[in-house]
């Protein structure tokens, strides 16, 4: 589809390919492999002279259909969806480092990436430096002549704090390293690293693209000489591959990302302003309030300021266990990017692992609580806060 259309219309209508049966909706291919006209063919196919499907741990149709529609809106040359956002970023280490590298990562990235950079990647020989803050000088001293990869999740996670991206593009290049942006709180309807001089988005499925809680995926977009080249050769071979049924759940979910982006953050937001007012919160953390540090760099970036709110309780664990306790409707669950509304307690659960003067560096007090806004009515959000607070 020509990139002359908007976004919202790309993400209903974009990689669409009709079978000769005329279908309106995205077909599912549930199919391992794909028949060959003749042995020629089969050779053809095999050694890349003719394009088209082979075997489903590279190619299916319905898998295609979501890489193209996610990488026209993303802006995206190349587009590989992968099994897991997890999967994702090791598709795009394995494809493009190798023993002796070096990344720069942000120490307020997923958990799991931590884990997989810090502990997994070193036992190959890739070393991380973890950057603690968004000081372009703090990234600037971590980079060494073996970095290749600097690699950033904004807004982070639980925090919100806004990560100029433009300025670590810029200091990627200058080091002749890649800029890696993990996407998946915003989406391609909020922000588009690529535009801003990122060289891969990386992006969790799971969350928003899906939006409704139901199957894993992931992917990874750029520069087709990258992508190609280095995660997708990896991918072919290796196999963390997103299946035709998930591809064809999260294709779908797609097609209403763009009201969903819009209603969570506007309810976020309203959310956000409604908890500085209360008398038991001592501070809120959200792009899209003007009290948010890094506000102008975040509505410069982004559209809106995104579906996740932070916030502290006066009086620490106790008070905040007592809001989480208190709900009746917003889900106790670690997960985000779904239209139920979600609550996690970062110190005991997501954190809880990392040690206690670790968190406070990274100022994940034992008071903060995080919310992931969903389509609720707000009145209703409002009134399950309430009751702990
Ligand atoms: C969930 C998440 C991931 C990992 O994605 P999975 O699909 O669970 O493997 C990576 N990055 C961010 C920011 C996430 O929220």
């Amino acid at each position: 589809m020509t990139q002359s259309f908007h976004l919202d219309t790309l993400a209903v209508r974009g990689g669409i390919e009709r079978s000769q049966f005329g279908e309106h909706s995205e077909a599912m291919y549930l199919t391992s492999s794909f028949v060959f006209q003749s042995a020629a063919q089969a050779a053809a196919r095999f050694s890349y002279q003719e394009p088209g499907n082979v075997y489903s741990r590279f190619t299916n149709p319905t898998v295609t259909t979501f890489e193209k529609r996610l990488a026209a809106l993303e802006g995206a040359e190349e587009c590989i969806a992968t099994a897991s956002g997890m999967s994702a970023i090791l598709s795009t280490v394995m494809g493009l480092l190798k023993a002796g590298d070096h990344i720069v990562c942000s120490a307020s990235v997923f958990g799991s990436t931590v884990q997989l950079f810090g502990t997994v990647m070193k036992r190959f020989g890739i070393e991380t430096s973890f950057v603690t803050g968004t000081a372009i000088a703090q990234w600037q001293a971590a980079i060494s002549p073996n970095t290749k990869i600097l690699f950033v999740e904004t807004p982070s996670n639980p925090l919100t704090e806004v990560f100029d991206i433009s300025a670590l593009a810029d200091l990627a290049h200058g080091a002749g390293a890649l800029l890696v942006v993990d996407n998946c709180f915003c989406s391609p309807v909020l922000q588009r690293p690529l535009d801003m001089g990122a060289d891969i988005v990386i992006h969790s499925a799971t969350k928003y693209l899906d939006g409704q809680g139901r199957v894993l995926g992931g992917a990874v977009l750029g520069k087709k000489s990258v992508i190609h080249d280095g995660v997708y050769s990896f991918l072919r071979i290796a196999g963390p591959t997103l299946s035709a049924f998930n591809a064809w759940v999260i294709t779908k979910g797609m097609e209403t990302l763009g009201i969903r982006m819009a209603a969570q953050s506007a309810a976020a937001l309203e959310l956000a302003t409604w908890l500085e007012a209360q008398p038991g919160i001592e501070r809120v953390y959200y792009p899209g309030l003007p009290s948010h540090p890094q506000h102008a760099l975040a509505m410069r970036q982004q559209k809106l300021g995104g579906a996740i709110v932070a916030f502290d309780v006066k009086g620490g664990k106790e008070s905040a266990w007592r809001v989480v306790d208190n709900t009746r409707l917003i889900s106790i669950t670690a997960n985000l990017g779904d239209t139920k509304s979600t609550i996690t307690h970062p110190a005991s659960t997501t954190h809880g692992r990392i040690s206690p003067q670790a968190r406070q560096a990274a100022g994940i007090g034992d008071g903060l609580l995080r919310v992931a806004v969903g389509l609720e009515n707000l009145q209703d959000l409002k009134e399950d806060l309430a009751r702990g607070l």
